[in-house]
């Protein structure tokens, strides 16, 4: 008891030697505070006092309005259950030995289940479930490896795109997600054929015309009909302009083209081709990223290449924006030198305007500077906590996510794979809150960034800005009435 008198009057003694400056300081700190907090006060208030009780707070999180999701790839956001459910409606199979869905004749005895068998078997079904994602992995084996192995797993019902745009819509609505620009590749291989056609050369223009010249308006035909295709099948499923219609119906879908980047040069720059082309074509299809593994041998070895080739094209279809997974790294995956320019060139040289993971910042040569630089030129990065700690093993103190929010980067949350890390949105704010000590304002400022740096059309953005305002002044009303009766 003693010490703690002891210690308060100390701090009273401290606190009568604040300097004039000082107060001032504090005084305009804390009048910037309010001014944040003050259109959620009451939210921010109740979340004070919940903020460490894990049921009230993952309530409180639930309902709160996140805006949009803008790093999703779309097969890796489905649940394992799902792929298994519609490869039994498709009498499907499963090598039992990988948990790998394939097509062809089943037949237990030679390790090919029925898929129907599988999902009516507890044991099998849960092994193939821990197969198809990170449910009960091991966090000191390799989840990089797992993680990534999984994709290859879900086989023939990752076709099954109208079903899948379903699923994430409805789960996006019910945990108040309002946007998705889900990752996905809609021309069905058709650009990187064109591209191992075509072949290889240094001359990017002139690669450019070979391939326009081989047909690419198939490719941006191909795309569209695709995703026309999907989208119907997914308002269908959700019985959109019906009276039953789906919540999901309501949250709004955009795209982004991905690229394979841990293949050959010349099906790299015909998939970031029909990136481009297809994204000045259609007006759901809004950026182009990279996707795999940046540590895979062929993308560390051909990333300055990559650059070049986005720097290119960026100068023939300046309206197109690029996200790029950048960073997606750590100290031993790969060697030193690949971990010192990543986020850098990708925002220097390719004119990236967010950048995915961004985990490996401080290894970056400047890293300080970039900083520096990403804030100044409001670049935004798409923090995946679960992927980072699932696929790297970063989190906590160690993921930088409050060192972009002290030097002024925007961030905003993301899932990336909810259905391989066993994710929701709503667990991605629960561990920035959990294990990265956000309070509620900052909460609010992420789920607003997520809409402002979206690169939904200027008509659709202030839609669902006005949207996202008013959901936020009904969350405001709900916890005022729940909680301060
Ligand atoms: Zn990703």
């Amino acid at each position: 008891m003693a010490s703690r008198w002891s210690s308060r009057s100390t701090r009273r003694r401290r606190r009568g030697r604040l300097t004039l400056g000082r107060a001032a300081a504090i005084a305009l700190a804390l009048a910037s505070l309010a001014a944040t907090a003050a259109p959620a006060s009451r939210a921010a208030r109740y979340f004070e006092t919940i903020r460490r009780n894990p049921p009230l707070l993952l309530a409180f999180l639930t309902a709160m309005p996140k805006g949009g999701d803008l790093h999703t790839h779309l097969s890796g956001s489905i649940y394992a259950e799902s792929y298994l459910r519609w490869a039994a409606e498709d009498n499907l199979c499963v090598v039992t030995a990988t948990m790998t869905i394939v097509g062809g004749a089943c037949d237990a005895q030679e390790g090919r289940a029925a898929a129907a068998a599988v999902i009516q078997n507890a044991a099998l079904s849960s092994e193939a479930i821990d197969a198809m994602s990170m449910r009960h992995w091991e966090p000191a084996r390799n989840g990089h490896d797992h993680f990534f192995a999984t994709f290859a797993k879900f086989g023939p019902p990752s076709t099954r795109l109208g079903q899948m745009l379903a699923e994430v819509a409805a789960r996006a609505a019910a945990e108040h997600v309002s946007y998705l620009e889900l990752l996905v590749t809609t021309d069905g291989g058709l650009s990187m054929q064109k591209g191992a056609a075509a072949g290889w050369s240094d001359d990017l223009p002139r690669l450019r015309d070979r391939l326009l010249a081989a047909g690419f308006a198939d490719v941006v035909s191909a795309s569209a009909s695709r995703l026309d295709q999907v989208e119907a099948r997914a308002r269908e499923l959700m019985r959109c302009a019906t009276p039953q219609a789906d919540a999901g119906c309501r949250v709004t879908l955009r795209y982004v083209w991905q690229v394979l980047r841990a293949t050959a040069p010349e099906t790299v720059f015909a998939q970031m081709l029909a990136g481009f082309e297809i994204a000045s074509h259609d007006p759901r299809v809004v950026a182009v990223n990279l996707v795999q593994p940046e540590d895979a041998p062929i993308a560390v070895r051909d990333f300055a290449l990559h650059m070049k080739m986005l720097a290119y094209l960026r100068t023939r279809y300046p309206r197109v924006p690029l996200t790029l997974h950048a960073g997606e790294l750590t100290e031993g995956l790969v060697p030193p030198e690949a971990l010192r320019s990543h986020i850098g060139d990708s925002v220097r040289i390719a004119g990236a305007r967010r950048i995915g993971h961004g985990t490996a910042v401080m290894y970056e040569d400047g890293a300080i500077e970039l900083l520096r630089e990403m804030a100044a030129r409001r670049v935004l990065v798409e923090i995946a906590l679960s992927s980072s700690d699932l696929i790297l093993g970063v989190k906590g103190d160690r993921h930088p996510l409050r060192t972009y929010l002290k030097h002024g980067v925007p961030i905003a949350l993301t899932t990336d794979d909810a259905g391989v890390s066993r994710s929701t949105m709503t667990l991605e704010y629960r561990k920035a809150v959990e294990e990265q000590h956000l309070g509620y304002a900052t909460l609010e400022r992420l789920a607003r960034n997520s809409i402002d740096y979206s690169f939904a059309d200027a008509d659709t953005k202030k839609r669902l800005r006005a949207d996202l305002d008013a959901a936020f002044a009904a969350f405001e009303r709900e916890q005022s009435a729940r909680h301060e009766p």
